[in-house]
């Protein structure tokens, strides 16, 4: 890009095993509106003048409440059948993050990553704790059956339903969704003053138990923001994305290597990851608002725009 644009912002809402003969026309369009607002959310802020931060913040707030995305309502559930939701946002101005894991109460966790961030010392809070701060700051706080859909419970009974076939109950190893869709929403985006934020935030994986995190809240896997560089959220099975440290080691090479924002993330997704078995995608916007949305999986639901440019996608071109 030769002009570097006033505004740029990427969205994701998970990706996995999305294919056009599994999806009827109603479920297509009820996606491509809400990732239609989701970005115009976003893009409103930035385009007033907002920060990249509110823009985040504020895109994945509308995700967190539409059922369809698994995070805030339409969470995945736990083996134990409850919604256990995991959230960070980064700012790169100053590298300053927040991060919470395991929260079933805050309507809005990515809000709440964000109250840590700017309210807390600290960067990661988790469970009970997490949700005490989030009462000792006003957060919105719900009843956990606020989060509740029933496709997901659903999807739940099935895997159960497969374990108990396969007499598996205890087994150790994650299990991922068993229609293979994450769901996971992210936010990037770069502001007229030159800043750069992340976000993400889930329910985590289908079945998952003994209160497992996977990438979203953890500050260097599935989200990363540095003004010097770029800013990176991740989808995808969580723990290839914390064992490769994802989305540092695309803000690593773009920084250090000189490598563009796109070479960089189709690498780390589909060569590195991939050879690795680690199924997911990222969103990335640049200091210079180019922007990246690799995925090696059938499909990503995902949107971005900048001046003069806007696209909805979902499936592989
Ligand atoms: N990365 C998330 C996790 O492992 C799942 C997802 O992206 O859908 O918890």
């Amino acid at each position: 890009m030769d002009t570097k644009p006033p505004y740029a912002i990427a969205i994701h809402g998970g990706a996995g095993t999305i294919l056009k003969e599994n999806m009827t026309e109603e479920k297509e369009s009820a996606y491509l509106a809400a990732l239609d607002t989701a970005l115009s959310i976003g893009e409103t802020v930035l385009k007033n003048g907002g920060s990249a931060l509110d823009a985040v913040e504020k895109t994945i707030s509308y995700m967190e409440d539409c059922p369809l995305f698994n995070s805030g309502r339409g969470a995945v559930f736990t083996h134990d059948g409850k919604n256990e939701l995991d959230a960070s946002i980064m700012d790169g101005s100053n590298q300053m993050a927040g991060a919470v894991g395991g929260v079933s109460t805050v309507r809005h966790p990515i809000v709440l990553a964000r109250a840590v961030m700017e309210k807390s010392p600290h960067v990661l809070l988790s469970g009970r704790g997490a949700e005490q701060f989030a009462e000792e700051n006003g957060l919105e706080i719900v009843d956990p059956s606020w989060f509740y859909t029933e496709d997901r419970w659903n999807s739940l009974q099935k895997v159960l339903e497969k374990e108990n076939q396969n007499g598996k109950t205890g087994d150790a190893s994650p299990v991922i969704n068993s229609d293979h869709k994450f769901g996971t929403v992210g936010c990037v985006a770069l502001d007229s003053q030159g800043n750069l934020a992340a976000g993400t935030s889930t329910g985590g994986m289908t079945n998952k138990r003994w209160n497992r995190f996977g990438d979203s809240p953890v500050i260097g896997a599935g989200t990363y923001a540095s003004n010097d560089a770029c800013a990176v959220s991740c989808t995808g099975h969580g723990e290839y994305f914390i064992r490769y440290s994802v989305a540092h080691d695309l803000w690593a090479r773009v920084n250090y290597l000189g490598e563009s924002l796109e070479t960089a993330a189709d690498y780390i997704i589909n060569q590195k990851l991939k050879e690795k078995g680690g199924e997911g995608g990222l969103i990335a916007v640049d200091k210079n608002g180019n922007i990246a949305m690799p995925f090696n999986s059938a499909g990503m639901y995902r949107a971005y725009s900048k001046p003069g440019e806007r696209e909805i996608n979902i499936y592989k071109e």
